[in-house]
């Protein structure tokens, strides 16, 4: 089994993010879908990396208003609505995700950037994954503290596809008022 890579982006710094549980919680729940001898590598990422196409960038943000997806939508011209939890936005070639973490667990914040994962590596918006005919309780939001065997397929299925990370996150939260766009 190959070594899958996840990205959390920290451009804020997050002082109470509680990084360490949500690493742990990640690895426990791509495992779950992968097979417990999967190498599944989890790491915080302050500063800009270079991410590849066949690993993930989330960007773990407080809340809606330090939105770095809405920055990057903005340079694509693409209207973005950005949703309750997290926020997949699809560009051109690129993909950028995002998780509001502010008064989440470390559990609910690893299992919503699963869900950014399914739109992200699948490139997916919102009413194809939500409603489509990908199956699967991940796929629609409803998720509980488990996976079903459709969430696992789907996020197996996830993994293995290539999609290019957008890595101006932390650019963008350097830059003012993350809503003004640039
Ligand atoms: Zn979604």
């Amino acid at each position: 089994m190959p070594e899958f890579k996840i990205y959390l982006g920290d451009p804020y710094k997050l002082e109470k993010a509680g990084f360490a549980a949500i690493q742990a919680e990640l690895k426990a729940l791509f495992k779950a879908a992968l097979g417990k001898d999967a190498n599944v590598v989890v790491e915080r990422a302050m500063t800009r990396q270079q991410v590849l196409s066949t690993q993930l960038l989330v960007y773990l943000v407080p809340s809606h208003i330090e939105s770095v997806a809405k920055k990057f939508a903005a340079t694509e011209k693409k209207a973005l609505e950005l949703g309750v939890d997290g926020t997949t936005a699809i560009g051109q070639s690129l993909v950028g995700s995002e998780v509001y973490v502010r008064q989440k667990s470390p559990s609910d914040i690893a299992l919503i950037v699963a869900h950014e994962a399914l739109h992200n590596k699948l490139r997916l918006d919102n009413v194809r994954l939500h409603t489509g005919k990908q199956s699967g309780s991940l796929a629609a939001e409803e998720t509980g503290p488990k996976l079903t065997p459709a969430d696992k397929d789907l996020l197996r299925r996830a993994i293995k596809a290539h999609s290019e990370q957008w890595l101006g996150g932390w650019d963008a939260a350097q830059s003012g008022d993350p809503l003004d766009g640039p």
